[in-house]
């Protein structure tokens, strides 16, 4: 019997095994009609039950007041780059942006086309190692519309341990790391997510908004990413990214049987535990983040000796293990193990690492 592939790709990511059968089982027959979920209006009575319920479910996972909207956009995690500066930042506002990695320099870069914005934290390492700057030195702005974050840097590996206490609204690019720990959503004035690392297939982002941000998108504001619009739309002012809702939907739904946030986050401090000490405990290999700061959801590691990463690379590939190269911008190698990546998964790596070792250490 061959080994179980365990796909480590940071995005579009690994979504579990069972959602994928069950997508599979009602692909050309979706619940008796003769047709598949996505040949269906999205105004269809069966279909709008299938929205609806996707975001009872999202609601209830990560305890969402009513005072929140729940939006399902297109446009992915970059989309919402633009569509937060446009819906809440004044044209002659200001926004404070805190600098971790890659994706908030990248959200920082996009929101600059549409007014002033403050660097109030730059990206900071601290004895060499990758980390975030105490929030006590963050220069925030007095007058800020909102303050935005990454929560979870993808690409660097680092993750905030705590939410920042910050008194404007906390903006947060959760595309990496939503439903992968237990948060309150009170303490956020938005929080948006690209889909295809936790939730679904890429293209779709889901935004959880205050409802008193709404009603202030400037005029020039694209309708599809106006909130205010699509909220008085249901999320269907065009026609949304029916598949992919449908997908997330059955995401949630698997989420609830693994025992809901709460549970999956035990998994993944398992996870991320198991293969942090082994990668500690190994001469081999390095991880270069603060042990505090480290991401539960992408583990960046360098072998000490780069001139074995082409071999590395080909055989964990072998093995079944896939894309664990690291971003081109910061070589290496990286394991994303998000909420799908079962402990199995994470325990076949390490077992991979090991022997790899051996052989060549
Ligand atoms: C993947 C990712 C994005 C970009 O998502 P797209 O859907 O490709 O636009 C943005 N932010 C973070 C933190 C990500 O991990």
């Amino acid at each position: 019997m061959s080994n179980p592939v365990y796909n480590f790709c940071a995005g579009p990511a690994m979504l579990p095994k069972d959602v994928m059968l069950a997508a599979q089982q009602e692909f050309v027959n979706w619940s008796g009609q003769g047709c598949s979920v996505m040949e269906v209006s999205h105004r269809s009575a069966d279909y709008l039950e299938v929205a609806n319920q996707a975001e009872r479910d999202l609601r209830e996972l990560m305890n969402i007041s009513d005072d929140y909207a729940v939006l399902f956009m297109h446009g992915g995690g970059r989309g919402q780059f633009a569509s937060v500066p446009l819906n809440i930042l004044p044209e002659n506002g200001i926004a404070d942006y805190i600098l971790t990695g890659s994706w908030s320099q990248s959200a920082l870069t996009e929101a600059q086309k549409f007014g002033k914005i403050n660097l109030a934290a730059d990206c900071y390492k601290n004895n060499g190692l990758g980390s975030v700057l105490p929030q006590a030195d963050w220069q925030l702005s007095k007058d800020a519309a909102y303050v935005h974050y990454c929560p979870n840097e993808t690409v660097d590996g680092i993750e905030f341990d705590t939410i920042p206490e910050v008194e404007k609204p906390l903006v947060a690019d959760m595309s990496s790391c939503i439903l992968s720990r237990e948060i309150d959503v009170n303490k956020f004035g938005i929080i948006y997510a690209g889909a295809q690392k936790n939730i679904g297939p890429s293209g779709l982002a889901i935004v959880i908004v205050r409802k008193d941000l709404l009603g202030r998108a400037r005029s020039v504001t694209p309708s599809i990413f106006d909130y205010t619009l699509q909220l008085k739309h249901e999320s269907m002012f065009n026609t949304p990214p029916t598949y992919a809702w449908y997908l997330a939907g059955l995401v949630f739904k698997w989420l609830k049987q693994q025992g809901g946030v709460k549970a999956v986050e035990q998994t993944n401090i398992a996870k991320a535990e198991l293969l942090y000490n082994f990668i500690d405990n190994n001469e081999f290999y390095e991880n270069r983040v603060e042990t505090r700061y480290r991401s539960r959801m992408n583990v960046p590691f360098y072998l000490k000796d780069e001139a074995l990463n082409a071999a590395f690379l080909a055989e964990s590939k072998a093995q079944g293990l896939l894309a664990l190269k690291g971003h081109r911008s910061v070589g290496g190698m990286r394991a994303s193990i998000y909420n799908a990546m079962p402990l199995e998964g994470v325990q076949a790596l390490v077992n991979f690492m090991q022997d790899f070792a051996k052989r060549n250490g």
